[in-house]
């Protein structure tokens, strides 16, 4: 299957030099949570896939609106697609989650996944501490309370690029696809233009670059179940699932 020029791709979404990439540093906040979540929820880290599933669900669903709205005819399929890459040569595997939503600007990347919607480290604190021992769905809700549904990729993830293009607007004619990148111990993410330039229609692109000990989500059948379980019934557009066997 076509999977060399893919890993070339994902590889080549690396940080360029330029002067046009922007390096920021998250809110205390955030760095604190982000690695309160990582601690407190690892026993219920399969919720990160019906997280991002749901962001994409989501993303499809405001491109729906907005473009019924503005009147704008979208030939463009509405789907999610999760590809399994294992890696080669001692690579570590990854997770690519696509969808064709509204996507990302990157002043909405920045702002979207850099920053929290709502604070609050030692509420979340006693609140993971209660619910550490329950469910799955526990964990999802509080996640889900607190917002932190992308930062949950980080359970699985040493590395996460979100690669994003919006769609043309009056007041944005000529969007480029941007790429938000972050490794799971930073306290800092950076933004900056895709230097493979445009791959996307319209949405947003997301690459787990999965840890040692995350590998059995390259395993279909484990993909498969949970997504069964937690995302088939909850989203409204077709989940495609592309693996390399
Ligand atoms: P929540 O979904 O509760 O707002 P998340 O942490 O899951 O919190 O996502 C934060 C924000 O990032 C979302 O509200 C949305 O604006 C943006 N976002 C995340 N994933 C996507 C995506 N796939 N497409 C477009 N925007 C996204
Ligand atoms: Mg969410």
């Amino acid at each position: 299957l076509a999977l060399l020029p893919l890993l070339a791709q994902v590889f080549a979404q690396e940080r360029p030099q330029g002067a046009s990439s922007e390096r920021f540093n998250y809110q205390s906040d955030v760095a604190r949570l982000r690695k309160i979540v990582i601690e407190s929820l690892y026993s219920h880290r399969d919720v990160f896939l019906r997280e991002l599933v749901s962001n994409a669900n989501d993303a499809i669903e405001k491109w729906r609106v907005v473009s019924l709205g503005g009147g704008i005819v979208d030939h463009n399929p509405l789907n999610i697609t999760l590809k399994l890459v294992p890696g080669e040569n001692d690579q570590p595997g990854k997770l690519v989650i696509t969808d064709t939503g509204i996507g990302m600007t990157p002043e909405e990347l920045t702002k979207n996944l850099g920053t929290l919607a709502k604070s609050g480290t030692s509420e979340f604190l006693a609140k993971a501490e209660a619910e550490k021992s329950k469910s799955d769905d526990a964990a999802a809700n509080l996640i889900g309370q607190f917002g932190l549904g992308f930062y949950s990729s980080f359970l699985v993830a040493d590395e996460v690029y979100v690669s994003s293009l919006a769609p043309a607007t009056k007041e944005n004619p000529n969007p480029v696809q941007h790429v938000f990148h972050s490794a799971s111990e930073a306290q800092e993410f950076d933004v900056y233009p895709d230097p493979r330039g445009q791959t996307l229609d319209r949405g947003t692109e997301i690459t787990l670059i999965l840890k040692d000990d995350a590998k059995e989500y390259l395993e279909e059948k484990k993909i498969r179940d949970l997504i069964m379980k937690h995302s088939a019934f909850s989203t409204a557009y077709p989940i495609y699932l592309w693996s390399s066997k």
